[in-house]
């Protein structure tokens, strides 16, 4: 063992090494020395329980894959093959080109972020999203923040700190992530007043809540999961009347929230943001990265003097947006204003995207994979929106299944794959769904499943 020791090179003696050399041009002294330390110790400890020094050549290979590894970021691009259109764990909604772009300039160059090119004098960040969210939703006043929990807390706390806010109990939902009703209301300082049963609530359940302390009546869109059977809701329309003669605010969390009417594609109809406002919600609050499939922000919108009260909250600022977020917003609601969110925006497509055309992709990968030597085929299935939307509704597609020993192995070795591979079993079948994988995603996809059997 002593002997095996005394043959690992030090850490001087790598950086000689030409391969080692062209590390430190590119990734720098801190990552090259601190890559190589970090191995040594693991190989030393490696020698001293028993395994063979290796040999120079593989010691710097392994020395090249860890600092190539220390110098990449850990958020990288994966191939959504689950089907499931807004995943919020692989980052919901791709962007438009449009979005992307605006995103872009944004980064680069300096802005009127906060400046009044008329004037020259100081603006606000939060004027630019508010006109097109005005246009587009009817609403008198817009705030964009951060992402929609922002929002709802935002809400709570600056219109209902220290005082009470009535919901059904059949709303106080988990979203995912931790973000619990119930936890943020106890956060924003105001105090949850529970009505109804889980599954039944009526508007006289509110009526008969509301005192001096009642600062908003609130309802919480049921965004991801469906009940069924011997339920009632009051209506927001109910809610409305009731709040207006009380003199309440209605406050309308859609979730998700979208300005097209999703029934149009033979999914069950998600609430819109006009419909909310239109029935008289006095504030509505929605994400920007679900069925709106631009970058995560929150926005508010409603009351004019509400949103001017939200706006100077304290809290409005620790949860405010970045440029690049309000230049991808505005670039996204641009393509629903010109009436070409169905075309322009990812999301959509993937939701519109003809079955023909999966399909005839679906039998086209089946045959290649075929000729690979895979036990692939083509079959009908399922897709799902996902992303706290539609909860339970699916598409019809086309599969691709991949038929092998273990599924389990091959999803772990997909995701492995250079550029990772997201797929999902079902009855011990791996399953690829194209919906959610982009043209141009198809090579790099067949890349890595013909070299995830190499592995
Ligand atoms: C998703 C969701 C939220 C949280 O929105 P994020 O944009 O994920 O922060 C809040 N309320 C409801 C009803 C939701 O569905």
């Amino acid at each position: 063992m002593r002997e095996q020791l005394r043959k690992l090179p030090g850490v001087d003696n790598l950086l000689k090494t030409i391969e080692v050399k062209d590390l430190l041009a590119e990734y720098g002294h801190e990552l090259t020395v601190g890559g190589i330390r970090g191995l040594l110790d693991e190989v030393r400890a490696a020698i001293v329980s028993g395994v063979p020094c290796p040999s120079s050549s593989a010691l710097i290979a392994r020395v090249v894959e860890r600092v190539e590894e220390l110098g990449r970021p850990t958020l990288w691009p994966v191939i959504n093959a689950t089907g499931v259109i807004l995943h919020t764990n692989l980052g919901r909604a791709p962007l438009s080109e449009a979005t992307i772009a605006a995103m872009e300039e944004a980064g680069r160059s300096y802005s009127n972020l906060e400046y009044n090119l008329e004037t020259g004098n100081r603006g606000s960040r939060y004027a630019h999203a508010e006109r097109l969210l005005c246009q587009l939703t009817g609403a008198e006043a817009a705030l964009l923040v951060n992402n929609n929990a922002g929002a709802v807390l935002l809400v709570l706390s600056a219109l209902a700190r220290g005082y009470e806010v009535i919901i059904s109990r059949g709303q106080l939902v988990e979203i995912g992530g931790g973000f619990r009703i119930p936890d943020v209301m106890a956060q924003s300082g105001a105090q949850l007043v529970e009505v109804g049963t889980t599954n039944r609530t009526y508007i006289g359940d509110y009526a008969n809540a509301i005192n001096v302390d009642t600062a908003l009546l609130m309802r919480v869109h049921t965004s991801n999961f469906h009940v069924s059977g011997f339920t009632h809701a009051a209506s927001l329309t109910e809610m409305v009347e009731l709040g207006h003669t009380k003199g309440i605010p209605v406050v309308d969390d859609l979730g998700s929230g979208t300005l097209i009417d999703t029934s149009s594609f033979g999914l069950a109809h998600e609430p819109t943001v006009q419909e909310s406002l239109s029935e008289g919600a006095d504030l509505v609050t929605f994400s920007g990265d679900k069925l709106l499939g631009g970058p995560q922000a929150g926005i508010i919108v409603g009351r004019k003097d509400l949103i001017a009260t939200i706006r100077h909250f304290p809290l409005t600022r620790a949860l405010r947006v970045d440029k690049t977020t309000i230049a991808g917003v505005q670039a996204n609601l641009l393509h629903y204003l010109k009436g070409k969110a169905i075309e322009e925006i990812p999301l959509w497509r993937m939701i519109t995207r003809p079955l023909e055309e999966i399909e005839a992709r679906a039998q086209a990968m089946a045959r290649k994979l075929c000729d690979e030597g895979w036990a692939a085929k083509a079959v009908e299935g399922r897709s799902a929106v996902g992303g706290g939307s539609l909860p339970g509704q699916t598409i019809p597609t086309w599969l691709v299944a991949l038929e092998c020993e273990s599924p389990d192995d091959l999803a772990h070795k997909l995701r492995q794959g250079k550029p990772p591979v997201v797929a999902r079993i079902e009855e011990d079948v791996l399953l690829l769904d194209l919906r959610t994988v982009p043209l141009e995603q198809e090579e790099p996809l067949l890349g890595s499943l013909i070299s995830s059997r190499k592995l």
